[in-house]
């Protein structure tokens, strides 16, 4: 196995998204060049490292930036030790992580892309979306996110400026499931895969040419890998990226 590269990137700012959530921008200085994001695949995820933590393997999060961006940015959920310190970082912090890597992109520039998020786990598809309207904007982008509360939803604002945005085909679902939202642009209840497959064949006869991604906790992306094998996706038109276990 190839030794991971390892790089210290140093904290340009934090965001605050939603109650425990927030974006950590980050930049790599080396001795020459400064402000340096290194190159990746909207998709693709670093490893932090705190080993002052126990856990010397590190954790994994999501580049939520797209190589358009300036800085290299991750959204954290803070639950646990490890979370919390990186939602603690401040500006001019340093932290050690690899550069970016992963396989959960699509390697065609012409599918339609479905996403499917649980919670945090809409981080990479905001990199994929943002990507993708800008290099490819014809391309169909479907974002189907659930929350446990309309206060969790982030992203919102700029994800509804896009969706509004005249040339770019994108279009986002918000679900909630633990209470009754008044907001007619969200949805309370459970997200379905009939949800989900009936937006793709809108006007088709088949989702043929679609690619679906789905993103959260092991059991959101199973149940709906399931589901959607069961509508006749094909396993080759899905690419699933599992978080944590709950
Ligand atoms: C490829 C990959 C990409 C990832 N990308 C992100 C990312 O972009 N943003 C992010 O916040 N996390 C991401 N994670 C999860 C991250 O690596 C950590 O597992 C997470 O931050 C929890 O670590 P912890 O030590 O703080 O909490 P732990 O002590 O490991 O977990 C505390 C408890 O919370 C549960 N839990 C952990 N994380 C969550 C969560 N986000 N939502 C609901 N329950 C949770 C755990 O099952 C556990 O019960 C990713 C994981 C992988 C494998």
């Amino acid at each position: 196995m190839t030794e991971e590269i390892r790089k210290t990137y140093r904290v340009v700012e934090k965001v605050t998204e939603a109650p425990s959530v927030s974006t950590i921008k980050l930049v790599i200085d080396d001795g020459v060049k400064k402000n340096i994001v290194p190159p990746f695949h909207p998709g693709q995820f670093i490893n932090v490292y705190f080993p002052e933590l126990g856990t010397p393997e590190g954790k994994a999060y999501s580049i939520s930036s797209s190589p358009l961006e300036k800085t290299l940015n991750i959204t954290v959920k803070a639950m646990g030790q490890f979370s919390n310190k990186l939602c603690a970082l401040e500006k001019g912090d340093m932290i050690t992580a690899s550069l970016p890597y992963g396989y959960f992109y699509s390697e065609s520039d012409e599918t339609s892309i479905v996403m499917i998020a649980g919670g945090i786990g809409i981080a990479p598809f905001r990199s994929m979306i943002f990507d993708a309207a800008a290099r490819t904007p014809q391309r169909k982008l479907r974002l189907f996110c659930s929350y446990r509360a309309a206060a969790d939803i982030i992203f919102r604002k700029e994800l509804d400026a896009l969706s509004a945005a005249a040339p770019c085909d994108f279009k986002v679902f918000y679900f909630v499931t633990r209470e009754e939202c008044r907001d007619p642009a969200v949805i309370s209840g459970r997200m379905s895969v009939n949800d989900i497959i009936g937006n793709a064949k809108k006007g088709r006869k088949n989702i043929a040419g679609r690619e679906f991604f789905m993103c959260g906790s092991i059991q959101f992306v199973g149940s709906f890998w399931k589901a959607l094998r069961k509508q006749g996706v094909l396993e080759e038109m899905m690419c699933t990226e599992s978080f944590f276990s709950h």
